[in-house]
């Protein structure tokens, strides 16, 4: 077997799916071991990288936040400098490429936040795909300019009614039309999980990131003691990680939502010892579950990190203890948001931004010959209505009802 293709990783993984659906899996995952095996594919990934992503995105010294933490010398990988803002571009332009490789002309994702999907509909529209967004009916009030530059690319969104109406509900939805149209639709899921060869794949696409951090960091010869990254399903740091799996050093640090607190409900860390093990949406990993086995309700500011489950590969890793798990309250993620846009003048996404704050805590504590290297996700701009709401509220309910005195004029 090829080494982009584990399957399991340690007692996580698999592919737990209706019999319908093993020969779209099956298919993809012939097509990905070509595509991977030649050198075609990876030049017009790399093409699309570099003239439509904006590849490769900064690594950059965060001078003043360094001297006013006192410690080791912080380094931010801009991610949220690609376009559509974040990350999540990478894994949509490796599917579709891959997509169109295998003949499919339509493309469906599910989307929780919308940032997925944003990125999704941008390069559909590019690539020329049909594209189809399965979105749940909450998600879409919760974050409507999302919805907005979807249909701006040209996009269908179809609002998701059933269940918790958020994106485990997208998932299921997708995957219900996939089984009827896998002969010429490609299912695009967006982060590393759900059954193989999902989370192989999605790891793939993204591991361009921690690449372009491995040569910065020999081009510059730093000494890392630790890389930082935030953990929804796991694709941004996974892609960070994956060049420094199998080295001792440096130590890799997952950030998940500590949100308001540990009662249920409150938060989505999976690793901390609340997540059990279970079988969800075709793999098993390490999910929120209640007494029932039932998907308990998560919560976070930042909606990237607000899921239940955690990619295999992670759960896994975590469990040899080669990836070390923490979290970051919802009001650190604030305070962070706010330290490196008055500090560095660079606005975090607020999943990032939990990555920020533990390299905040951590800095003091290593010495100055040192480096640690934080994942900035993505950028914050998608997240003004929260912000505004949570840093300067009383400022902007005056200016949203003159907006809406307008649009009623
Ligand atoms: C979606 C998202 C995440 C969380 O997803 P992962 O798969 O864990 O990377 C983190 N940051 C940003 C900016 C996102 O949009």
């Amino acid at each position: 077997m090829a080494e982009y293709y584990n399957d399991f990783f340690g007692d996580f993984g698999g592919r737990y799916v209706a019999e319908i659906l093993r020969s779209p899996l099956d298919e993809l995952e012939k097509e990905f071991l070509k595509a991977m095996s030649g050198s075609d594919f990876k030049n017009e990934f790399n093409l699309m990288a570099r003239e439509y992503t904006g590849r490769p995105t900064p690594l950059m010294f965060a001078k003043n936040a360094t001297k006013a933490l006192g410690g080791a010398e912080i380094y931010i990988k801009l991610e949220g400098l690609a376009n559509t803002g974040a990350h999540k571009i990478n894994n949509v332009i490796g599917q579709c490429l891959l997509a169109r490789q295998m003949g499919k002309k339509r493309i469906i994702a599910e989307t929780g936040a919308g940032q997925h999907g944003v990125a999704v509909a941008a390069v559909c529209a590019r690539l020329g795909f049909e594209c189809r967004i399965y979105m749940g009916e909450v998600d879409i009030r919760r974050q409507r300019p999302n919805l907005f530059w979807m249909e701006l690319y040209g996009a269908e969104v179809v609002p998701v009614k059933s269940g918790s109406k958020t994106l485990k509900d997208a998932v299921n939805e997708a995957l219900r039309d996939w089984a009827s149209s896998f002969s010429h639709t490609h299912y695009l899921l967006g982060s590393s999980l759900g059954p193989s060869p999902y989370p192989d794949m999605v790891r793939e696409f993204q591991s361009v990131i921690g690449k372009e951090v491995e040569d910065d960091i020999k081009s510059r010869n730093l000494n890392v003691e630790a890389l930082i990254a935030c953990v929804g399903g796991g694709s941004n740091s996974i892609g960070f990680f994956y060049p420094f799996l199998e080295k001792e050093k440096p130590r890799l640090i997952g950030v998940e939502a500590g949100g308001r607190g540990s009662a249920p409900g409150d938060h989505a860390s999976r690793m901390g010892g609340l997540g059990k093990e279970g079988i969800v949406q075709g793999y098993k990993s390490l999910f929120l579950l209640d007494e029932e086995g039932q998907v308990q309700p998560t919560h976070s500011i930042s909606a990237g990190l607000d899921y239940c489950g955690i990619g295999p590969q992670l759960a896994s890793l975590g469990q040899r203890g080669r990836i070390e798990f923490t979290k970051a309250l919802d009001r650190e993620a604030l305070d962070a948001v706010r330290f490196f846009a008055g500090h560095e003048g660079i606005i975090f996404a607020l999943e990032s931004a939990h990555a920020g704050a533990v390299a905040m805590k951590m800095a003091k504590d290593i010495s100055k010959d040192k480096a640690i290297i934080v994942n900035m996700s993505g950028r914050g701009d998608k997240d003004l209505f929260i912000l505004a709401r949570e840093l300067d509220r009383d400022n902007w309910i005056p200016f949203l009802k003159e907006e809406v005195a307008q649009y009623e004029e």
